[in-house]
């Protein structure tokens, strides 16, 4: 039996045939008589919706992912915006919070602190030792906004690397979840008799830094080939491990990277939309967390390529945490990875109030990154909006429940005049007659085709040109459709031509900076370079 399958998330110019051979069919007797490969995704599907709770429905999808892992991504990629919410965010929070309640089957590698001065040994129990080319670790010790999860963790791994199959055709066996397991301080779990980790506190800072060191130099030595992605890490780890191992090993950090380059892409058409181009804008961020500073130094990174000196670029920028505005001498201590953008300028007594700071620093975009739910209050929208003729509203907060404010509501405050981006998903509405469709700020936009460039040009390290040459390939992707209906990031159904957009773009930046090993992609003219990527691209059956 041979598929055709043409995948119509494919836009007119890029289209891809992808005719794959189907896995020999089992002896006659074991398929009921109509049985059909194309058909079982649909009943797939149908079993799916059948579901009422998110957490069965991720239940459903994990087992049929180890059962059907072709119908799996099939669901996947013809179902990309009602899917992707039940394996990552939100539902994976759920997953994480249950994990040790549901666990079924070994899907990953842990790794703890009684493993250290052996951990070679145990990544070489890893079965498909030659095949891996991207890992997802993470220490489960900051999950989405759950706090300190153990090794409950595991699932954020296993559910993003999901992403990186469905979204940029990473080939399934080539990923390598990883949940490391280095205590927790989670009292609940510590005396639950199912929680499934060390019955321990987390270690020392100094002991983990030994753990770490050793974890890298061995999946190196293990895995040759392979790019690691951290996930999830408490803030202060988040920015000290990227810093440790990003110039000796191919690492990649979402939250700080990932998200930088989605929020910098969002940037770009949104400023194009205002008119005003993005190294003029003043950008208030609320909340500054690895989330926050990440975005904050993504945006200097791009200024300072687009002319301004670093000193300039840093100026367009003010942090707000929960002690209010960040500055020098004030009170409350600033921790270290918020100086940098800690602002000279101001003198005055503390400013907590978020209006009372908007008056001062009069931004033209606001970015919320604070967890704090409704915390753009109709002043403070109404506050932007007088502020600037078309106010760059993103509140990123996720899950939805936590967002910093509501699309309609925004569009309401500012008389129709946001540009508005947010975290979690929006449904598009229609003001004064017009249709407006929320820009959703998603890392799914970026690491992807982030993970395949690094991939298929086996880059030695991972380097801010390559971050920011993702963002750019993300916001180039946009149709002129899109452009028309002043959409600040295209649809998500598009996600495997935007991923090759991106690994395009990204695999010409690491050309330029030299860290490329695939010397052979070097000659090829980006028609065929664009060709070769999706090519690459691994579908399901
Ligand atoms: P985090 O490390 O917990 O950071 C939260 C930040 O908000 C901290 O700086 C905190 O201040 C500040 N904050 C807390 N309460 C505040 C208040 N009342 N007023 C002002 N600031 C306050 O979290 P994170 O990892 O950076 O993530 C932040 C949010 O961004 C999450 O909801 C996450 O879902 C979202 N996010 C979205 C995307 C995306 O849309 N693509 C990507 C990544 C993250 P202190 O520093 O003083 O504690
Ligand atoms: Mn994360």
């Amino acid at each position: 039996m041979t598929i055709v399958l043409t995948p119509y998330w494919s836009n007119g110019e890029q289209k891809i045939k992808v005719e794959p051979q189907a896995p020999p069919p089992p002896p006659q007797g074991l398929l009921p008589p109509a049985y059909a490969h194309a058909v079982h995704a649909e009943r797939s599907l149908q079993q799916l919706r059948s579901k009422t709770s998110p957490i069965e429905k991720n239940i459903f999808l994990s087992q049929l992912k180890d059962a059907d892992l072709n119908t799996f991504y099939k669901l996947c990629l013809a179902n990309m915006s009602e899917i992707t919410p039940l394996i990552y965010t939100p539902t994976v929070g759920d997953a994480c919070l249950q994990f040790s309640q549901n666990y079924r089957r070994p899907e990953g590698l842990f790794i703890s602190i009684k493993d250290k001065g052996k951990i070679g040994s145990i990544l070489r129990n890893w079965p498909r030792l030659n095949e891996a080319r991207i890992s997802v670790v993470t220490d489960g010790s900051r999950i989405l906004g759950l706090g300190d999860l153990g090794v409950n963790g595991m699932p954020i791994s296993i559910g993003k690397l999901s992403l990186y199959v469905a979204g940029a055709g990473v080939r399934p066996t080539s990923t390598l979840p990883i949940c490391l397991d280095l205590g927790t301080n989670n009292q609940k779990f510590l005396d639950d008799p199912l929680y499934l980790g060390l019955r321990q506190k987390r270690v020392s800072d100094d002991e983990m830094d030994e753990f770490m060191d050793e974890f890298m130099a061995e999946m190196t030595a293990t895995f040759p080939k392979l790019l690691v992605q951290f996930e999830d890490f408490s803030t202060d780890h988040a920015f000290s491990y990227l810093a440790r191992f990003r110039d000796r090993y191919p690492v990649f950090n979402d939250d700080i990277q990932g998200t930088g380059a989605v929020v910098l892409s969002g940037l770009i058409n949104a400023a194009a939309i205002a008119n005003i181009p993005a190294r003029d804008h003043r950008i208030l961020f609320f909340g500054a967390g690895s989330a926050g500073v990440g975005v904050a130094m993504q945006l200097v990174s791009y200024f300072t390529l687009n002319g301004l000196t670093v000193e300039e670029a840093r100026e367009r920028v003010w942090l707000v945490d929960s002690k209010g505005l960040v500055y020098d001498g004030r009170a409350a201590e600033v921790a270290e990875h918020k100086k940098y953008f800690s602002r000279r300028d101001y003198t005055g007594a503390p400013l907590k109030d978020l209006l009372e700071i908007i008056e001062y620093v009069k931004p033209t975009a606001l970015m919320g990154l604070s967890t704090i739910k409704s915390a753009f209050t109709e002043p403070v929208i109404r506050a932007m909006a007088a502020n600037t003729a078309r106010p760059i509203i993103f509140p990123l907060s996720n899950p939805v429940r936590l967002s910093e404010c509501e699309f309609s509501e925004t569009l309401e405050w500012s008389e129709g005049r946001a540009i508005f981006a947010s975290g979690s998903p929006f449904p598009e509405t229609t003001y004064e007659g017009r249709r407006r469709i929320p820009g959703q700020g998603n890392n799914m936009y970026i690491f992807p085709g982030l993970g395949l460039a690094s991939i298929l040009a086996r880059v030695s390290s991972v380097t801010d040109s390559m971050v920011e040459a993702s963002a750019l390939g993300l916001a180039n992707s946009l149709t002129e459709e899109e452009r028309a209906l002043e959409l600040v990031y295209p649809a998500i159904e598009r996600i495997r031509d935007i991923s090759a957009c991106v690994a395009v773009r990204v695999i010409r930046a690491a050309q330029k900076a030299g860290v490329d090993r695939a010397s052979e992609l070097r000659t090829l003219s980006d028609e065929d370079l664009m060709q070769f990527v999706q090519k690459k691209m691994w579908y399901p059956l």
